[in-house]
């Protein structure tokens, strides 16, 4: 059988090397420098380690990807789950966000209700405005703690401070509907 030939011993071409041989395939890697790595290694000069390429590295991969590259690298990396990371950390901060612009929504809309209550005198401007006032303390709020907190059951509160908006924007309408 011909061997495979894997041309350059970079983190891509040990993981394809090492995946075709797992799987009984003859292989053979070439590659022009000294040292294999790639990118991924680092050198000395005049006694200081300059590190030329990743020392960590963050994989999307699956698990056995993962192991074989780090067969390759043995202790020269590091692999980092980014997701596992991060995801927690930018989940929190689309949760600040999504409290941000619903109480910027309903600031605007409480300037409404104020244009509103100048032109149509009923008491449904008014429980429109305490509805968007309750409603961003509510969801605003309990979004806002569920960032910082972490604390999940915030999360069960939110959807009050969501029925808040719904109502105070059907009492507006009704109050529209009323003149
Ligand atoms: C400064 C820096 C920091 C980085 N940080 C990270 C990080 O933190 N995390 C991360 O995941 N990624 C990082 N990367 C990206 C990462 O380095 C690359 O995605 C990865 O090294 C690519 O691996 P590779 O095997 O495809 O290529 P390379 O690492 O470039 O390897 C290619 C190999 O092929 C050899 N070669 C080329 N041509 C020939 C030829 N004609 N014949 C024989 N051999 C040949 C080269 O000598 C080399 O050894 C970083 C990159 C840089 C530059």
């Amino acid at each position: 059988m011909k061997p495979i030939v894997v041309i350059g011993a970079g983190v891509s071409g040990l993981t394809a090397a090492s995946a075709l041989q797992e799987a009984g395939k003859p292989v053979v890697v070439l590659e022009r420098s000294k040292e294999v790595g790639g990118l991924a290694r680092s050198l000395n000069l005049d006694g200081y380690v300059f590190d030329i390429g990743p020392h960590y590295f963050f994989l999307k991969t699956d698990a056995r990807a993962d192991s074989r590259v780090m067969e390759c690298l043995k202790d020269r990396a590091e692999i980092f789950d980014f997701p596992e990371i991060l995801a927690p950390a930018v989940g929190r901060l689309i949760t600040f966000e999504t409290g941000v612009r619903y109480q910027m929504y309903h600031a605007l809309a409480l300037i409404a209700v104020a244009w509103a209550a100048t032109r149509w005198s009923n008491s449904l401007t008014s429980v429109a405005g305490w509805l968007f006032v309750a409603g961003t303390l509510i969801f605003s709020g309990s979004l806002y703690a569920l960032s910082l907190t972490g604390a999940r059951w915030l999360g069960a509160i939110t959807p009050l401070g969501g029925v808040a908006f719904i109502s105070g924007w059907l009492c507006l309408a009704l109050a529209a509907l009323r003149g």
